[in-house]
């Protein structure tokens, strides 16, 4: 017998242990969306004129952020919409996935912008790869050994950041989901970073910073995957040949074991991290920003972490 719908009788599609509901197609889009909808209304609130930006790999996670951007928002006349796609120089892996990028957003009539590191840095991510011979990124107590996706990370935040200030950009949009949230609070629990966790929630906006805005950090990631199955979205099947991320996969078997177990334990985290963090926030004053030395472009040190990386091969 086939399961049905908690709020119809369809054939349901979908069960969230978490909230003990069966979903059909529908309900389970509009669910979706809820969350989504309900999380900027509460977090980030759109303003008149608004200029949106969303960091739009081409992977699921920022495909399903797109997407939903152009359906709560698009038919605001005042609220302008604009992708950036950041190609890092990734052979056989970026080079595909921006052109899926260019085909979302052609058919969604979206304004779409892409930035490489080649451009910004003068080096692709696979040059940097074999010059800074990077190593597993594995946790480890010497902070100075970053793997590639530490650099990835940095140098792609700082073009973000860059490009969508270049559009004057109010929001930047990133498609974080709940399981990416829960990992680095967990990661940075483990890493004893008190201030990366401040810094990490940063739900104000902070000088030269565009507010990021993550809309799908109450969605689970299986859930966006389906969604973007079922919307027929791009989805990256190949992964990326530098990905090592070795601690960062030891936390997600755990909180997937965990929330088997135990359904909602990814939630309660999020949940009790942004209730904990306006407090610790008050305490340690994170937000004093300086212009970098090398770049100008604004950190909460004398040089940026990009800057550090790329002159050094090392951060802080
Ligand atoms: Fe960059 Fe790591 Fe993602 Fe590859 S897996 S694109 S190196 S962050
Ligand atoms: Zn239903």
């Amino acid at each position: 017998m086939t399961t049905k719908c908690r709020k119809c009788s369809t054939p349901a599609i979908i069960y969230q242990p978490y909230s003990g509901l069966h979903l059909c197609r529908k309900h389970f889009f509009e669910d979706v969306e809820r969350k989504a909808k309900l999380t900027m209304r509460q977090r980030y609130p759109v303003k008149k004129n608004d200029v949106i930006a969303v960091g739009f790999s081409g992977g699921k996670d920022s495909s399903v952020a797109l997407l939903l951007m152009h359906k709560i928002f698009g038919d605001r006349p005042d609220i302008r919409i604009v992708a950036i796609t950041i190609d890092e120089g990734i052979d056989g892996y970026r080079n595909h996935s921006i052109e899926r990028t260019r085909e979302m957003t052609e058919r969604l009539g979206i304004e779409h912008i892409v930035r490489s590191f080649k451009d910004e840095y003068g080096k692709s991510m696979d040059e940097l790869v074999t010059e800074k011979k990077m190593v597993e990124n594995r946790y480890s107590d010497d902070k100075k050994e970053v793997g590639p996706c530490s650099y990835c990370g940095v140098l792609r935040k700082k073009i973000l950041n860059k490009a969508a200030r270049d559009i004057g950009a109010t929001k930047l949009v990133i498609g974080h989901n709940l399981d990416d949230e829960a990992q680095t609070i967990m990661l940075n629990h483990f890493r004893g970073d008190v201030e990366r966790m401040v810094r990490f929630s940063a739900a104000n906006e902070l000088d030269g910073f565009i507010l990021r805005v993550k809309p799908l950090r109450k969605i689970p990631e299986k859930e966006i995957a389906l969604y973007a199955y079922l919307n027929d979205l791009p989805m990256e099947l190949t992964a990326c040949p530098h990905s090592f991320g070795a601690l960062r996969k030891e936390v997600r078997r755990l909180l997937n074991s965990f929330e088997v177990n135990h359904p909602g334990t990814k939630y309660s985290l999020v949940r009790g991290y942004d209730t904990m963090v306006p407090l610790i926030a008050q305490a340690l004053d994170t937000s004093a920003m300086q212009d970098c030395q090398i770049c100008g472009e604004p950190c909460n040190d004398t040089v940026c972490q990009a800057c550090k990386m790329l002159e050094k091969g090392a951060i802080d």
